[in-house]
């Protein structure tokens, strides 16, 4: 009986260990010294049992290796040639997923004009025209309920707050949440609030509200001045970082019970990852940034391109290295990125679906109107119903079965699929017209990265392990 590798892929820890990232179960293990042996034996060709025993004899007995194959039968690193594992199904999930997070874009309006921005783009030119700009108090209400009664026996929900920019329509956020909480105590739910921000709007009366009622804050911020302003400017061309910088450094002295992140947006002009990380997370005082490429056609001027993602890669694995050396140090390092990769590691985190879009999270538009995510929100062919006449769930369902990651065959063959899936829906539909096509254009970029995330997983099993602890 013939045995074959199956699908993992082989990465180091700190050292010389090694350790196996399982695709099908996406597990890590770590390897001795004679699993390794018998893996690279394999990756020679299918053997026997018998014949690894042999090919093995001069350095291992055969109960050893016997036992070793076993190990590794057990673990689903290899398997019989003649019973090969299953192929995954696109089957859509056995019970409905509750909705955990709504997103309310309660605004389309902006008071900055960003180079990069997608709000309302080509996915919503027609829309946009037609929506309302605000969102009103009797819809956003309505999705309060929308969102407790999709919730089903959840604890808890996450109610989001996002624009254009989310603060222009502060009053409408204060009765939201205020109706949130109310309705929350009803139903004996805890109502987990957050909200995202350019930060321009930040004044006292508006961080007190913030802090009074537990709000966690992002705020979009793509570096220092000289970054911060090459996009996120006015309308009249004016920078924005001067105002942001005063309010920002308020909200930080203010706002202690709930960590504060930056999230900045990455462009082909704006990839220094170490300076941008250092001014946010040093100098600022954030306590956590996250990085995103910004999401646009190949065709924009700011869009990255190849040697873009090599400068981002290396950008990311030395702010990675940094990450580490920290978390072998025990000091915390606010690096959102590598964390949020570890934890997805930890936990054996196998996707189905790039993200929760369309599954537990949903983006609801000023009108009503329920998108896949907050992206989406406004986009008449994303949508997915409307908090006033609840979700088509025949229409939910179709999409689930059509964005199963066993139905993206270019993904088929990707170690990493368990962690990517494919990737954003609203980047790939930026880049390809279609929420159905797998990202493809970043994959190396995905695969490099996931393995540096990978690595510093093995080297904190193997030297930290109690770092790893809080993912439990
Ligand atoms: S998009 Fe690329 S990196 Fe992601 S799972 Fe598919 S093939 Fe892998
Ligand atoms: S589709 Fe993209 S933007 Fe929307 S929730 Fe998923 S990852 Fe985020």
């Amino acid at each position: 009986m013939n045995l074959r590798r199956s699908e993992f892929h082989a990465f180091t820890g700190s050292g010389s260990s090694r350790f196996l990232y399982l695709v099908p179960s996406a597990a890590v293990v770590q390897l001795d010294d004679l699993s390794h042996a018998v893996l690279e034996t394999l990756a020679a060709g299918d053997r026997s049992a018998t014949d690894l025993v042999e090919t093995l004899s001069d350095r291992w007995k055969a109960d050893e290796v016997r036992t070793s194959v076993d190990e590794l039968l057990g673990l689903r690193a290899i398997h019989t040639v003649a019973a090969p594992p299953p192929k995954p199904k696109a089957e859509k999930p056995k019970r409905s997923i509750p909705l955990q997070t709504l997103v309310l874009n309660v605004t389309s309006k902006c008071n900055l004009s960003c180079g990069y921005c997608y709000e309302y783009g080509e996915d919503k030119i027609v829309e946009a025209k037609t929506k309302p700009r605000f969102m009103n108090e009797a819809t956003a209400k309505q999705s309060v309920d929308f969102l407790f009664s999709e919730a089903g026996d959840s604890p808890s929900v996450n109610l989001t707050f996002f624009g254009g920019e989310t603060l222009m329509n502060f009053k409408m956020l204060q009765s939201a949440l205020a109706y949130a909480r109310e309705r929350g105590a009803a139903l004996g739910k805890e109502v987990n609030a957050s909200l995202t921000t350019n930060a321009t709007l930040l004044r006292e009366e508006i961080i007190d509200w913030i802090v009074a009622n537990d709000v966690g804050v992002t705020v979009s911020i793509d570096g220092a001045r000289e970054q911060q302003d090459k996009f996120r400017v006015f309308a009249n061309g004016m920078g924005s970082y001067d105002i942001i910088l005063p309010n920002i450094k308020s909200l930080l002295a203010r706002h202690r019970r709930r960590p504060v992140g930056a999230r900045v947006t990455l462009t082909g002009q704006n990839l220094d990852v170490a300076s941008i990380y250092t001014h946010l997370f040093e100098e600022i005082g954030f306590w956590e940034v996250g990085f995103a490429p910004v999401t646009t056609s190949w065709q924009r001027e700011y869009a990255i391109e190849d040697e873009g993602f090599q400068k981002l890669l290396s950008g990311f694995q030395s702010l990675a290295a940094d990450f580490l050396d920290a978390a072998l140090a025990g000091r915390r390092h606010g690096f959102s990125n590598v964390r949020d990769t570890l934890e997805e590691i930890h936990k054996g985190m196998s996707k189905a679906y790039p993200c929760g879009a369309g599954l537990g999270l949903m983006g609801v538009a000023t009108d009503g109107d329920v998108a896949l995510c907050h992206r989406f929100a406004g986009s008449d062919d994303h949508k997915l119903g409307s908090v006033f006449d609840g979700v088509d769930h025949a229409r939910q369902d179709e999409f689930l079965q059509k964005h199963h990651i066993a139905n993206k065959t270019d993904c088929a063959s990707c170690w990493a699929r368990p962690l990517c899936a494919g990737g954003c829906y609203h980047e790939a539909h930026t880049r390809y017209g279609s929420t159905v096509e797998p990202n493809l254009h970043y994959c190396n970029w995905i695969r490099a990265w996931t393995n540096t995330c990978l690595e510093i997983y093995g080297t904190l099993a193997e030297r930290k392990p109690e770092y790893l602890a809080q993912f439990d």
